[in-house]
């Protein structure tokens, strides 16, 4: 806790969005955090997420950063703010059409993969480029894709860790120049976590997601 001070301070002098990670943290653990000022709160696991919200200011801005199935998306489209990890078109409409049933608008963020390890999510920067394609042809008035996110692969090896970041900072332009010239909320990376957050945001990081270095470690 004694580091949020300080983080949220360097991140807001540097123009980054802070996404405070309160996975298998309690809603005191989390309302300790907002009364220092914190909004925006991450969590990866829908049933959590679900439990805690009731519980806590209304005023939350909440953050799923977590692999998402399509048949989890009505329980969050009440109150939900950003959805960080879009990994298929049939994930994106279905969001599209709770968030209609909702009235409402969510903002969304297209996974990628840009860790060599194995990971099952995300799409692959080629596939990114078909998806960009079919993106035209899906009607969306009630999703905002506000940019893309990324996890780096765990290795203390920080040339490639950057290099993983550069690719995902690549990328997002990329997708910018070619279907986005026109979307000025297109303008999200989400990269980085409590490890590697610093490496992120000098590659082009815009939004960081942070669990560990607030709350401290998870048991
Ligand atoms: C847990 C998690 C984080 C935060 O991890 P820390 O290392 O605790 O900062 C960030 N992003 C995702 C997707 C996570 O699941």
């Amino acid at each position: 806790m004694e580091y949020f001070t300080q983080i949220k301070s360097s991140l807001g002098k540097q123009g980054v969005t802070l996404v405070a990670v309160s996975k298998t943290k309690t809603p005191e653990e989390i309302l300790n955090v907002y009364n220092q000022g914190q909004r925006i709160f991450g969590e990866n696991r829908v049933q959590e997420l679900l439990e805690k919200q009731p519980l806590l200011p209304s005023d939350i801005q909440w953050h799923m950063i977590g692999h998402l199935q399509t048949n989890k998306v009505k329980y969050l489209a009440p109150f939900v703010d950003m959805i960080h990890a879009v990994d298929s078109l049939k994930l994106l409409r279905r969001i599209e059409r709770e968030a209609a049933n909702q009235q409402r608008c969510i903002d969304v963020l297209m996974q990628v993969k840009i860790a060599t390890e194995a990971s099952k999510f995300g799409f692959t920067p080629q596939e990114l480029i078909v998806v960009g394609q079919e993106l035209s042809s899906v009607s969306l008035s009630h999703v905002r894709i506000c940019g893309v996110m990324g996890m780096a692969s765990f290795v203390d090896d920080t040339d490639q860790v950057r290099s993983e970041f550069r690719m995902l900072k690549q990328i997002f332009d990329s997708l910018r120049t070619s279907h986005f010239t026109q979307t000025p909320q297109f303008n999200t990376i989400s990269m980085g976590m409590s490890g590697d957050y610093k490496l992120a945001i000098e590659e082009g990081s815009t939004m960081v997601r942070i669990g560990s270095l607030i709350f401290g470690a998870r048991g």
